[in-house]
């Protein structure tokens, strides 16, 4: 939610610094021309549009930025910084805000996102690779669709199932214990965060 008022005494001028430390490099070039807002493929679902968002990282609303659902609905698609007169990466800079906040362990209203995010990772690490099924389920439960997310997506799990691209047992990559170890070895050089 974005306040009525926006007292600058009350936003924090470092977060902006701490937002380009993250991978967010570029952000503060950001003249809020809006071009990034034209062609962003999942703008209308956002509670602030890309541009309004870099504008906040700049003034230092940190808080309000954190709990933003937008980080979690760009896709990544790079229409925006395709067109970014300024250069600005914006991807890396929601991939930025992203970290942060899961760091912080800020809870977004968007919950589907996030969890996914997190069961997608949890996969990688367990098989190697995506396993529907348990993600499917996991999303649902932890997302707090719960029992109704689950009918709701039965239908898409049924077509996928007699296409065969749901399998019923995780295949698992050879490599999961180097696997393990890459992501431990990644985890202590960004310092265990
Ligand atoms: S297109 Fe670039 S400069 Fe314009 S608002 Fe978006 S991020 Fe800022
Ligand atoms: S990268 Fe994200 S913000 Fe940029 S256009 Fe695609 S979905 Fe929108």
């Amino acid at each position: 939610m974005l306040p009525d008022v926006i007292r600058l005494k009350e936003c924090d001028p470092s977060f902006v610094r701490e937002v380009m430390e993250a991978g967010g490099q570029g952000v503060s070039a950001c003249f809020a021309c809006g071009t990034c807002v034209a062609g962003c493929p999942t703008v209308e679902a956002m509670d602030h549009p890309p541009r309004r968002l870099m504008r906040m990282i700049n003034l230092g609303m940190r808080e309000e930025v954190l709990a933003s659902d937008t980080v979690w609905l760009c896709a990544s698609c790079n229409t925006c910084n395709t067109r970014c007169p300024r250069g600005v990466e914006i991807p890396n800079v929601m991939a930025a805000v992203k970290s942060i906040a899961i760091r912080e362990g800020v809870q977004p209203d968007e919950r589907v996102a996030p969890v996914f995010y997190q069961e997608m990772v949890d996969s990688m690490v367990r098989y190697g690779r995506l396993f529907e099924p348990r993600m499917m389920l996991m999303v649902s439960l932890r997302s707090g669709q719960g029992v109704e997310g689950l009918m709701k997506n039965a239908p898409l799990g049924l077509e996928l199932f007699k296409k065969g691209k749901l399998p019923l047992r995780p295949h698992r990559i050879k490599g999961t214990k180097q696997l393990k170890t890459i992501l431990e070895n990644i985890r202590t050089m960004e310092g265990g965060k």
